[in-house]
């Protein structure tokens, strides 16, 4: 089995059969082995460099309702709120200020013109405020190409929507079926976005229940076939309020899905090396030092949250979700220590743009 792991990484594109190799091992030793040429990889065409991308998660009234996240609307015990515009700009200010060089705009799904006017202002304030220095990627779900493009003039110019799984039947399991959830319509709002000219990002969970190690080979695939820009992935970590709480029986142990998380960004490092991947709040969730894991398996964005903390406690899409009665300036001293205790080199005031997008064109 050892050779066989050193057989595929001196091969650096892998098959089908090889990132289910990749991702089947346990051994401490081989999981290191792919983390160190992961890292190696990101060294090379990318530096020991991270991004930040301050998240503001601006509101969580969704229309949908997704089996998997904690703010689905059937949630009743969840207390909704939007941030208003005068703390959305303070936590800008912050941002801009301590030279995070990008924010991004997460919110539930809506997609009411009031919404859709409300996000469009935000857009054209922030790059005023900002002297247009701030780079601002939109997370606010599937929306039409009319949209995406009103957004795109306004200022956005990176997006991420996650596919959440690149599995039709999968999909299928962890959304309620109307139209509302269709795996058809969230890949062609991707591929809208591609179109209006985006930096687009994508991205998957990690030990769903149902899910097989088959299925993460093939959302690897996915992204590069989609030719993706940057991507965003995290373990699924379960939430009581949820539909899909139900099958919690199913699930991995937290830290097989931790090491499969780390595994897959390791793996994507080495097959698409120029992309951005970002290590994601939920591998800290499970493990107090997994965005720096995250980082040394090949991972080149953090996303400090800068959310004003009376609303953090309101968007809890999974259950113990860290840091949310911090303040940004306590998160950011806290992120400053621990990433250059890795070794790693924050690169403030830049956007961070991904060099693949910049390749691609
Ligand atoms: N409404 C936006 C933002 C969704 S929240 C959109 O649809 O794109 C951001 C991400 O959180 C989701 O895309 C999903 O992948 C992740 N998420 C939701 N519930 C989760 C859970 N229980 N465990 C881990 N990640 C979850």
């Amino acid at each position: 089995m050892r050779t066989t792991i050193d057989e595929i990484l001196e091969r650096d594109n892998f098959s089908r059969e090889d990132i289910i190799i990749l991702l089947s091992t346990t051994d401490e030793e081989e999981q290191s082995k792919i983390f160190n040429h992961a890292y190696l990889t990101k060294e090379k065409h990318i530096g020991k460099k991270v991004w930040l991308r301050g998240l503001i998660e601006y509101s969580n009234y969704c229309r949908k309702n997704c089996y998997y996240c904690g703010i689905g609307n059937r949630n009743k015990n969840v207390k909704r709120y939007i941030i208003p515009d005068n703390e959305v700009f303070e936590a800008v200010d912050f941002a801009y200020k301590n030279n995070y060089g990008s924010i991004v705009i997460q919110s539930g799904e809506r997609n009411d013109n009031i919404f859709i006017d409300q996000i469009n202002y935000l857009l054209k304030e922030i790059k005023k405020r900002t002297n247009n220095e701030l780079g601002i990627t939109l997370s606010c779900g599937e929306q039409t190409i009319e949209t995406y493009q009103k957004w795109f003039e306004s200022g956005a110019h990176r997006y991420l929507l996650r596919i959440e799984t690149s599995d039709k039947k999968l999909y299928k399991k962890i959304h309620p079926q109307n139209n509302l959830h269709k795996y058809d319509n969230r890949l062609d709002a991707l591929i809208n976005l591609q179109k209006v000219g985006y930096q687009t990002g994508t991205g998957v969970m990690i030990g769903l229940p149902f899910q097989t190690i088959e299925n993460l080979a093939d959302d690897l695939l996915f992204f590069k076939s989609m030719d993706i820009d940057m991507v965003g992935m995290g373990p699924y970590i379960e939430h009581k309020e949820t539909h899909l709480y139900k099958h919690k029986d199913l699930l991995e142990d937290k830290t097989i899905r931790f090491n499969l998380t780390l595994k897959m960004i390791a793996i994507l490092r080495i097959l698409m090396n120029d992309i951005n991947i970002a290590s994601t709040t939920a591998l800290q969730a499970i493990n107090d030092i997994g965005r720096e894991k995250a980082l040394k398996a090949g991972a080149n964005i953090i996303m400090p949250n800068i959310t004003p903390a009376k609303y953090k406690e309101n968007y809890l899409i999974y259950d113990n979700k860290p840091c949310i009665s911090e303040n940004a300036n306590q998160c950011t001293n806290c992120l400053n220590l621990r990433i250059k205790s890795i070794g790693e080199e924050i690169q403030y005031s830049h956007w961070g743009d991904s060099k693949h997008y910049a390749k691609r064109n």
